[in-house]
């Protein structure tokens, strides 16, 4: 069965061009890069190339920009590190928004049973952290702000450079998660003014595994992952060369078509609409700025696991934007925070287009779900 794939805020497939240019350092430059030989010092050179090439897309410097294992690590790191470097400084509040995702909630969660405390930004009903918010929430004490830039089940962009000021006023780092807004947006990362940003190469078409985190220079941050002294000294382990010259080549690559599936990917968010406008009962969550590339789908009457199992069954690849824990499936922290009751949140699925898709699998993808939807509903 041909699948029709539309999860790409989960993950997306690794680009071929960007395979070809990973391959030689898993076989033939196969060297440690911290090995002063000639293998190693190769090895280094494409790690060089690669910061650089990062560093240039972002408009920062290269010692500014540290790879990590993916953007859960980096999230954490952003999170955990920031935090303690403030606490030398007596400043052991936090703020984080609450519909960020699992991987700095739990660090936040962390710092909360070690003593620091919490705040947790609510956000509109369109699913957008307002400024307001903050002001209320800061203190003199508040040591990191940390705010998505974009909504990884919504879509909905965040006013990152209203709140890193905010946060600068009180003299707090500002932390944004910049996974799920790279695949789609350039990154002023200077003009927001952020302290740091993450990143992560599987949601635009490098491998998985593969992260960033930016730190500004002179942010002071404690190291995360210890006993070696890659990145500066600041994350150890033996570094990915292959996976972060995929990255980097990725980045590069979807910087450059980025504009170009932008317009493609509105078309086919819009065609998908049309074609299940038949249906009765149908809402999109979050409003505002939003990506195009992102639609959170409200279907009355209708339990989106077993939406999202039937379409399956018929090789439409979609997401309920949930976390599935111990075999339940939770509803949606995003979908609650936006004033969604549970048993709402648990009619809501996530389908997230991207540049590969055509304009024939949307049609096919809408029908299926429109007779899909319809048969649910019978029953
Ligand atoms: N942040 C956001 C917004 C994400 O969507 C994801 C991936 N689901 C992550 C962080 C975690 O990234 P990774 O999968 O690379 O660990």
């Amino acid at each position: 069965m041909d699948r029709i794939y539309l999860d790409h805020a989960a993950t997306t497939p690794l680009s071929r061009q960007v395979f070809e240019k990973m391959a030689p350092y898993f076989t033939d430059t196969f060297g440690n890069a911290d090995s002063p030989h000639a293998l190693g010092r190769k090895a280094m050179g494409a790690v060089d190339n690669a910061r650089d090439l990062v560093a240039s897309l972002l408009g920062v410097k290269p010692s500014e920009v540290y790879f990590t294992s993916g953007g859960t690590e980096a999230d954490n790191w952003a999170v955990l590190g920031g935090a303690y470097a403030q606490k030398a400084k007596g400043k052991t509040h936090v703020v984080v928004s609450a519909i960020e995702h699992h991987a700095v909630l739990y660090a936040a969660e962390k710092l909360q049973r070690e003593g620091f405390t919490v705040t947790y930004l609510p956000v509109n009903e369109g699913g957008r952290v307002e400024a307001s918010a903050l002001k209320a929430a800061i203190t003199e004490q508040t040591g990191l702000v940390a705010v998505m830039a974009v909504n990884n089940e919504t879509g909905v962009i965040q006013p990152v450079r209203e709140l890193a000021e905010i946060a600068h006023e009180y003299g707090a780092l500002f932390f944004t998660d910049g996974v799920q807004a790279a695949p789609y947006m350039p990154l002023p990362v200077r003009e927001w003014g952020v302290d740091m940003l993450s990143l992560s190469s599987h949601k635009f078409f490098g491998p998985k595994g593969c992260g960033v985190l930016y730190i500004k220079s002179g942010v002071k941050m404690e190291r995360f992952v210890g006993g070696g002294e890659q990145e500066r000294g600041l994350r150890g382990g033996t570094t990915n060369v292959p996976c972060v010259v995929g990255l980097a080549e990725a980045y590069a690559q979807n910087a450059g078509t980025m504009s170009a599936s932008n317009e493609k990917i509105e078309k086919l968010a819009r065609l998908f609409l049309q074609g299940i406008s038949s249906l009765q009962g149908i809402s999109v969550n979050g409003k505002g700025e939003k990506l195009p590339g992102v639609l959170n789908l409200r279907v009355e009457g209708v339990n989106n696991v077993d939406l999202l199992y039937k379409l399956d069954l018929q090789g439409v690849c979609i997401a309920v934007g949930s976390a599935c824990a111990s075999g339940s499936i939770d509803p949606s922290h995003v979908l609650l925070a936006m004033g969604l009751t549970e048993s709402q949140a648990r009619e809501c699925v996530r389908i997230s287009f991207g540049r590969d898709n055509t304009e024939a699998e949307v049609e096919r993808a809408a029908e299926i779900f429109t007779q899909t939807v319809e048969n649910l509903r019978k029953f």
